[in-house]
Formats: C-alpha cells, structure tokens, sequence
C-alpha cells in the first residue's frame, strides 16, 4: 500500500505551514503532487500562541483563528485553503521510519509514502523529567508545553485549581511565558532552575535581575540553583509536593516543566549528516541536506549564518522556521535563481505587558542602556564582539527603535569608544 508524491513535507509545524504557502505563491506544482505528513491532528499553526493567547483567562486564542501564517500578518491557511490548494494534508500520521536511498517513509499506519522531494520539517521534543532520571513524571497534574494536546491538558489543570500553587521547573522561555499565563489565571507561582538568573542562555545578569523583580511584583518566587529530586503525590497519583535536591518541599497543585528541547533528527541518523554540536541535521545554504533530494528547515536544521562567517546553528525560534522553510522552496523550484540564505537571527517574547526583541549573537562584552526601572521599561544592551555591534536587545522598544537595532546588528555597525556606546544608548543604533 503506498502513495506517491512530487514534494513531501515530513513535519506539520511552523515550518510546514510557511512552506506550503511558499509552494502555493510560486505555483511550482500541480494539485494532488505535495502533501504535508504530521503526527498532529490539525493543520500547522502558530506554535507561539500556545504559551500566550492560548493560556488567556479570558479571549484565549483558539484554532483555527491561529492556523499558519496569520503571525506574520500573511493568510489564515484553513484546512479548505490546502484543499483549494490542491495541497495534501496527511494528519494524525506519523513517520516511523525513513529510506533516505529509495526515498520513502513508512507512517505507523504501514503505508509507504513516496516522494522525489523531501522537505524534513520534523521541529523538536520537550524534554522529559524521566530523562534525568525523575521518577514518577508522568503525573497528571505535570504539564510540558509543545502542541495542542499539551496546551489543552495545561489549560484543563489550571482550571481545576483555581487559586492553587503551581511549581514551574525551567527558567528559559517555556518557564517564563508560562509562569505569567499562571498569574493572569491567579495561580501563585514558585519557578526552580539551576541557573544563577533566568533565561541563562540570553539574559545578562542585569537584564534578568529586572524580570525577577517584575516578576516577584507579581507574586513569583523564585527557587534558583537547585533542581528537584522527587515528588510527593497523593493517592490518586496526584503530585501534592516537589522536593528539590536541597531538601525543601514545595506544596503543588500542577507542574510546569520546561527544560528544552531536542530536535526530531531520529528518522534521518546515519543516513544525513548532523551536526554533532548544534544537535541537528547539517544543511547547506539552500537546506539542502547530505542527499541533493533532501531538504531541513526550522528546529530540526543547523544551518549557515552568513553574518556569523558561516557558523553553523540550530536555531529554536519561529521566525527562523519562517524564513529557512520560505527559502528552502525557493531553493527547490528556482535552485539558479535562489542564493544561499542570509539570516538574521532574531528572538521575541511578550510576558504581562512586557515585550522584549533580540537581534544577532550574545557574544563579546556587553554594554547596557536605557531606564531599569518602572513597569514600562525602555531599556536594552549591546554586545560588542571586536569593535562591532554582534547582538542587540530591546525591551519596550517602538517599531522603529526594533528596527533600528536590527539594522545595526545587521551592519556590525562600528564601537569606537564603548564609554560613549552607552552614553549614546539606543540613540546609536538610531543614528546609524
Ligand atoms: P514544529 O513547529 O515543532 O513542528 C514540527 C512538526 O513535526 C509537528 O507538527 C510534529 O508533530 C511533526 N512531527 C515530528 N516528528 C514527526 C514524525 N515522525 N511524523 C509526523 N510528524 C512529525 N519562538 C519564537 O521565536 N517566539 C515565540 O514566542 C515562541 N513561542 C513558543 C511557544 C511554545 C509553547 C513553543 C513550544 C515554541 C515557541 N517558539 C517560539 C518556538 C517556535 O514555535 C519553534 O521554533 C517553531 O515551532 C519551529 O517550527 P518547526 O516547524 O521547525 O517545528
Ligand atoms: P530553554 O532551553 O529556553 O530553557 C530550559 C531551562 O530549563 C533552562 O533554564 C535550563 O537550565 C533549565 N533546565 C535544564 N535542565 C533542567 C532540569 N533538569 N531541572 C530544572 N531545570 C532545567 O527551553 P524551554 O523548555 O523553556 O523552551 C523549549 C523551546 O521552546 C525552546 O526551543 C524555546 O526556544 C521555545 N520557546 C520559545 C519561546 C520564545 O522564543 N519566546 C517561548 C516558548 C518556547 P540550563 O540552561 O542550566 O540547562
């Protein structure tokens, strides 16, 4: 039993959604020739939205008003617009394996799906408690944040304790946007990391010490440099306590686990080259993988950044998908006329009324600027890798300021003086 396609996207995430619609802009097929294969239930939607709108007490955002591609301001693809499309939607299916030689997948349903072009857009797990070794994690008051599923059994737990206590494990981006969705919803939060400060991976010290205090503000505590061991758990199975490694018990109703993520690269090892260090399988410029029919996008591709000297990275975020899955299917129907990809990395996150932008890489020194204080902060840094601007962030910023320091990350634009940097602030940037 098998069928056969021109173009299958393995993946039915951010990635697969913009992928689609490029495929669709540029015509470059005939119905019935591309399918997207996922193991989710719904078509590809904006995955952001789950630990924001999804998580409102009041207005959440719900399918299908989030479909891809309405979070670049592009069209709502409806399951009817891939069927007007003439795109296949091959949903509730999932890869089990992959013959990269004789270009084919097996779903867990035991067909064979042929392809001739294969776009992988396979996006990452969360990580789970028991691979560290956490007994008794699968609780059903312990929620992780990844799809639909997840966001509904999180939105389930919140309302069943309503006023109660939640333990949010992980001070990255999970722990963060879900620790404020818990406290618009009045759940009183306690967050456990291992870090000295949250956001380890982005934040200076600086930076993060304003969003704890903010947080604090709101009633978060926060329990850092420590882990948890155990839970404590009631006789339905339900966790009651978390016991962290230096012997405190904290009392919960839910918990919220978000310690990262591993890119989907299983189906292709040994047969694609990875990246060892990103995590990821390898592409070119194109991503275009070790197979000339294979292409890689979004969570699941380390990929050259040109304005790195070609450093190859795996990047988590969702405008990275955006680009990298528009631009593989430029690569694919105009290969002579496609250049390698030019990619600015750039992060975001809103929490409460607070909205943050990133742009580049967090290396060399740092240099901050702007008022630390108040609920509606306008402060942000620079980091200064020899002599040039490598990353900036702007919390609170205008469109214009967003783009003012994109464009001088963009430019590497030139530090003299790094007393004069911080004098000048987010001025610099504008100026340039
Ligand atoms: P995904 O969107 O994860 O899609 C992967 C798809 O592949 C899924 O549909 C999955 O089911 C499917 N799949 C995997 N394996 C198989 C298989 N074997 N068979 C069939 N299907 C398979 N980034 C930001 O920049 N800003 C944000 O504010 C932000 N918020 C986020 C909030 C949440 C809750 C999460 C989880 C992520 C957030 N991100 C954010 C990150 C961003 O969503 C990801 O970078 C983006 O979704 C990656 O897109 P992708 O298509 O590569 O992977
Ligand atoms: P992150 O990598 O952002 O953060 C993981 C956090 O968990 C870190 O603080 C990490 O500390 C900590 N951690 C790791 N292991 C443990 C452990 N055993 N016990 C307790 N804490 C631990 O991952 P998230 O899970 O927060 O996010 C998952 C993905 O979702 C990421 O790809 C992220 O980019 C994406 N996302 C992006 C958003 C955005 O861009 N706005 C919003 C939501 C999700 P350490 O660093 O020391 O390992």
């Amino acid at each position: 039993m098998g069928r056969a396609f021109v173009y299958v996207i393995l993946g039915g995430g951010v990635a697969a959604g913009y992928a689609a619609l490029e495929f669709a802009r540029r015509g470059g097929y005939s119905r019935g020739e591309l399918c997207i294969i996922s193991e989710e239930a719904v078509a590809p939607y904006e995955r952001p939205a789950l630990s924001k709108g999804y998580l409102l007490p009041e207005g959440a955002a719900r399918l299908p008003g989030f479909h891809t591609c309405v979070g670049s301001g592009d069209e709502l693809l409806t399951t009817k617009w891939y069927k007007e499309q003439g795109i296949e939607l091959v949903l509730g299916t999932r890869v089990i394996s992959a013959d990269v030689r004789r270009k084919t997948l097996l779903t867990g349903t035991g067909e064979t799906i042929s392809y001739k072009t294969l776009i992988i857009a396979t996006g990452a797990r969360a990580l789970k408690l028991q691979e560290f070794g956490i007994k008794g994690s699968d609780a059903s008051n312990i929620c992780y944040l990844r799809n639909i599923d997840d966001a509904d059994k999180l939105v389930n737990v919140m309302k069943s304790c309503p006023g109660g206590n939640a333990v949010v494990i992980g001070g990255g981006y999970i722990g963060m946007e879900c620790a404020a969705a818990l406290v618009t919803n009045k759940i009183r939060v306690t967050m456990v990391f291992p870090e000295k400060h949250c956001m380890g991976r982005l934040f200076t010290v600086k930076i993060a010490e304003y969003y704890e205090n903010y947080y604090t503000s709101k009633g978060v505590t926060f329990v850092k440099g420590t882990v948890l061991t155990s839970f404590e758990k009631d006789t339905s199975g339900k966790v009651t306590a978390v016991i962290l490694k230096d012997g405190r018990h904290l009392p919960a109703d839910m918990v919220v686990v978000g310690i990262g993520i591993r890119a989907n690269t299983s189906l292709f090892e040994g047969q694609l080259v990875m990246s060892m260090e990103n995590g990821g399988i390898k592409v070119n410029g194109q991503l275009q993988t070790s197979d000339s029919s294979v292409y890689a996008v979004g969570d699941v591709a380390a990929f050259p950044i040109k304005l790195f000297d070609g450093d190859i990275r795996r990047l988590e975020h969702v405008d990275s998908a955006r680009r990298t899955a528009r631009h593989a299917v430029a690569s694919i129907l105009e290969p002579s006329k496609t250049r390698d990809i030019d990619y600015l990395p750039f992060f975001y996150s809103r929490v409460f009324t607070l909205s943050w932008q990133f742009y580049g890489d967090n290396v060399g020194e740092v240099v901050h600027f702007g008022d630390f204080t108040g609920s509606n902060p306008r402060f942000g840094a620079y980091w200064v890798n020899k002599g040039r601007i490598a990353g900036a962030y702007l919390e609170g910023g205008s469109r214009d300021e967003y783009e003012a320091i994109s464009v001088a990350v963009r430019r590497k634009a030139k530090v003299t003086n790094m007393a004069e940097l911080e004098r000048q602030g987010l001025s610099f940037a504008i100026q340039e």
